[in-house]
This record gives structure tokens, C-alpha cells and sequence, in this order.
């Protein structure tokens, strides 16, 4: 079923101080809405790599709160790669998602880590990182966002936030 495969499929774990519960009730309501007609399955442009392509997106969720909201910055439509590979791990791999936005913003889209050379200059920028230093990605693409503003600009990147009810976007 395509709305299936469209759903945040990390059920069962804490998210932004959500418990799996509270996560499960909006991802049922989610579901519900979709097979209505309410809201429509997830379609791209990622929200985090901006890839306009045919790549296969997803549902993310920032806000489990209620009244529940189905609009970005809450709810929004990730690259399955963006979302499963880098988001959701970047409580364990601080600098690979520090590398990734830099990535990012020189105008990579996940996809482009497919390329060995464009993977490697972005693990020589974490290495980089890790060291204390800075090093220049090259432009692969116009960068359209204001750089420190987009909505993934300054996510918590401790895993005490999962569990913490003060990293709630609404209290
Ligand atoms: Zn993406």
C-alpha cells in the first residue's frame, strides 16, 4: 500500500520528549486522514535536501501535540535517506550531521552521496570537523534558504532530548 510506506515508519521510540504512545496516536490519525482524502500521501521536494526529484519521501514529524498540526514546519515530507540515515541519527553522529548540512547547503541533495567523490569530500569536511578545522565544500547548486534559519538550522543533538518533555516544540 503506498500510504503505508509514507508513514514515519520508527514507531515504538521517543522523539523530541513525544513517548511512543503519543507518537502512535498522531501517526494513526495521520494514516486516517490520508486514506480519507484529507491529506494527501507525502510528495517531495525533501524538506531537508531539497531534492525536487522522483525520490521516494516520507512523513516526519516534529510536533506530536495536541491540537495535532499537519503543516511544516510539524509535519514534513523527507527523503527516505535524509530521514531515516541522517535526522534521526544525528544524536550519535554530531559531525556527520554537521557535515551533511554543510552538504546541504552548497547545494547536495542526499542522493548525491551516491557519488564516491562528492561522499568523500564530505567525509573529509567531518573529518575536518572533528579536528577543529573548517574546510569548503564546493557549489553544486544554488542554495535558495537563509543559511541558520531553515527549520533544521538548530535541531537538539542530545539523546536526552528524545525523552525530555522540554524539547517539546509547543509546551
Ligand atoms: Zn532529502
Amino acid at each position: 500500500m503506498r500510504t503505508e510506506k509514507n508513514i514515519e515508519p520508527r514507531r515504538g521510540s521517543w522523539y523530541n520528549g513525544y513517548s511512543p504512545a503519543e507518537r502512535d496516536k498522531k501517526s494513526r490519525e495521520l494514516k486516517r486522514l490520508i486514506a480519507k482524502g484529507v491529506l494527501l500521501p507525502a510528495s517531495g521536494p525533501c524538506a531537508l535536501c531539497g531534492d525536487p526529484d522522483n525520490v521516494p519521501v516520507e512523513y516526519h514529524d516534529e510536533d506530536y501535540g495536541e491540537p495535532f498540526s499537519w503543516e511544516a514546519p510539524v509535519l514534513l515530507c523527507l527523503c527516505r535517506n535524509c530521514h531515516r540515515d541522517k535526522l534521526h541519527k544525528r544524536f550519535w553522529r554530531h559531525s556527520a550531521w554537521f557535515a551533511f548540512i554543510a552538504h546541504i547547503r552548497r547545494g547536495g541533495y542526499a542522493r548525491d552521496l551516491k557519488n564516491r567523490s562528492i561522499k568523500n569530500e564530505v567525509k573529509a569536511y567531518q573529518v575536518a570537523l572533528e579536528r577543529g578545522e573548517l574546510i569548503t565544500l564546493k557549489k553544486l547548486r544554488p542554495y535558495k534558504r537563509k543559511i541558520g534559519e531553515e527549520w533544521f538550522a538548530n535541531l537538539r543533538m542530545d539523546a536526552e532530548s528524545l525523552c525530555d518533555p522540554s524539547a517539546r516544540p509547543r509546551p
